[in-house]
């Protein structure tokens, strides 16, 4: 089923696409939502997150309006743990501007780090991303070829990515519970929204902007759920 983010099929409506996504928006609590330090609870006890990234090739293709990186190969080579579960990276794809704020803030961009466990649970890694006039840590894995023509690279291009150099450098992160913020929009998943961003050379960001554009579901209801922030 087509969606868009814009015209009548636009984010308010896609509910009213299909069964199967009205299900999905009626069955979980959605995402994206407001991240505010003020709101959020300690954890009781801290849950641990650590990564185990390395340098990967990755295969990009375009579709559901942006531009997709898919691991090639080992898939084991990419892995999270949050509080002793294993989840494998899955897919990193992009969203413009950002769909989460953080404390009422907006931002030009925002990276999906989409990861499942063996048994098929979601945990999405949400990293925020602001221009930089320095070269930094994306354009070193030709994802300027990538970001200036996505639609007609389509699927095929294979760039190296360093998973660990797209991360802030403050870990301190938002947890809660939410759904995925394309249609279906199933849940629940797990969500991971690190506080301090990352950083894109203006350049590319200006052509993710131009080649990808809109992307971005407007925010969500919180309902009755709490939000967590790492120390
Ligand atoms: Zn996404």
């Amino acid at each position: 089923m087509d969606w868009y983010y814009e015209g009548e099929r636009k984010p308010e409506n896609w509910k009213n696409i299909c069964e199967a996504f009205k299900k999905a928006e009626n069955t979980s609590l959605q995402s994206p939502i407001q991240l505010c330090e003020k709101t959020t609870e300690k954890f009781i006890y801290q849950k641990s997150l650590a990564t185990r990234y390395q340098l990967t090739q990755f295969e990009t293709s375009f579709f559901n309006h942006t531009v997709h990186l898919t691991p090639l190969a080992n898939e084991e080579l990419n892995v999270l743990f949050f509080d002793y579960k294993k989840y494998i990276l899955d897919d990193i794809h992009f969203h413009l501007p950002s769909e989460h704020q953080i404390n009422d803030e907006s931002f030009p961009l925002e990276m999906h780090l989409v990861h499942r466990s063996r048994d098929n649970e979601l945990l999405v890694v949400g990293i925020t991303v602001l221009p930089n006039k320095e070269p930094a840590n994306l354009e070193k894995y030709r994802l300027d070829s990538l970001a200036l023509n996505p639609r007609i690279s389509g699927r095929g291009l294979f760039v190296p990515v360093d998973v660990a150099k797209l991360l802030p450098l403050k870990m301190q992160y938002f947890h809660y519970t939410g759904s995925l913020t394309t249609p279906p929009t199933i849940g629940p998943v797990d969500w991971i929204v690190f506080k301090n961003q990352t950083y894109m050379r203006k350049g590319l960001l200006r052509a993710f902007k131009e080649n990808v554009g809109k992307t971005n579901r407007p925010l969500q209801p919180l309902r009755n759920r709490t939000i967590y922030l790492s120390d």
